[in-house]
């Protein structure tokens, strides 16, 4: 049987956030909210299972005291972390380490692939995605010299367009852009560049060693082709399948029995309301599913799915 763990999410105060989370009715504790941590096991936002058995624990703890029912080949520590993200202002520029750089240099820590899927574009900014820089010694030229906009490349985006976001690549969200990011459960971002803005009087810090270490040169981009599929009453649209994670763009309208293969799957709903593992849903709701054989979901809803590396939604 398909047991949903509906989640309460920690939302982050972040010198580049606003008021934009609200609409997925999330409590803000001021008017400068960046992210909700819409599913998190990672110690600087665990989340909290709503109702059901596991009423009040984290979903970190109820991760270690049952790992069988995230199937036979869950790794030590929950491997997913889901953000919705909403820029009133620019993110720094960044690059992530892959796992192996992270393990070397950052205790053993993950590394960090992630994807967005744009929720809304902003009006004058988009994307940063990518870089001009054809060797490593020009890279480092051009980011010693702070020539940043000469070095970065940037995209307008529209809703409903998908990035995968590789370790290594340069990337930052602009003004006015929302969208969900699927990412390994992990908090290592080496800071590029960050407009010279203070916090609480002092520029955050940049990790320029680190960065220009883990940065691809040239920067590639293969663009994964998306697949599409009308199953009953939903449009599935696969994002992406990978290593790391699975992730579906699912636009339910009606009753819609799930044919998954994967031990379980997280999300949360992005448009709507409905019906999920015979609990009512609605924007913003985000969960966890066990033992999703036979899931049916009904309603008009559109629901962001993801599960863990090599499984099929
Ligand atoms: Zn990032």
């Amino acid at each position: 049987m398909p047991e949903l763990l509906l989640l309460e999410a920690p939302v982050k105060e972040n010198i580049w956030g606003g008021t934009g989370l609200a609409e997925f009715g999330y409590p803000l504790p001021s008017d400068t909210c960046g992210e909700a941590w819409v599913v998190s096991a990672h110690p600087h936002g665990d989340a909290r299972i709503r109702e059901g058995r596991f009423a009040g624990q984290t979903l970190s703890q109820v991760y270690r005291e049952n790992r069988a029912l995230f199937g036979p080949d869950a790794p030590d520590e929950f491997p997913l972390l889901v953000k919705i993200i909403d820029a009133q202002q620019d993110l720094s520029i960044q690059v992530h380490p892959d796992d192996a750089y992270a393990r070397e240099h950052e205790n053993g820590s993950l590394g960090k692939s992630e994807c967005w899927l744009i929720t809304r574009a902003g009006a004058y900014g988009g994307i940063v995605f990518g870089h001009r820089a054809k060797t490593k010694e020009e890279l480092k030229e051009m980011v010693t010299a702070g020539r940043f906009d000469e070095l970065i490349c940037r995209r307008q985006v529209a809703a409903g367009d998908f990035f995968d976001i590789q370790p290594g690549t340069v990337h930052a969200i602009c003004a006015g852009t929302q969208l969900v990011e699927v990412q390994q459960s992990s908090d290592i971002t080496y800071r590029l560049y960050d407009y010279g803005r203070l916090q609480n009087g002092r520029p955050r810090p940049l990790h320029l060693a680190q960065a220009l270490d883990v940065i691809k040169v040239p920067a590639v981009y293969e663009e994964q082709p998306r697949r599409e599929r009308q199953e009953g009453n939903a449009l599935v649209t696969v994002l992406t399948e990978g290593p790391y994670f699975t992730v579906a763009d699912t636009e339910i309208s009606g009753l819609w029995r799930a044919s998954w293969q994967t031990p379980w799957a997280c999300g949360v709903v992005l448009d709507g309301s409905g019906m999920l593992a015979d609990h009512p849903v609605k924007k913003g709701d985000s969960f966890v599913i066990l033992s999703p054989e036979g899931l049916s979901a009904a309603g008009r809803m559109r629901v962001l799915f993801a599960g863990p590396g090599g499984s099929h939604l």
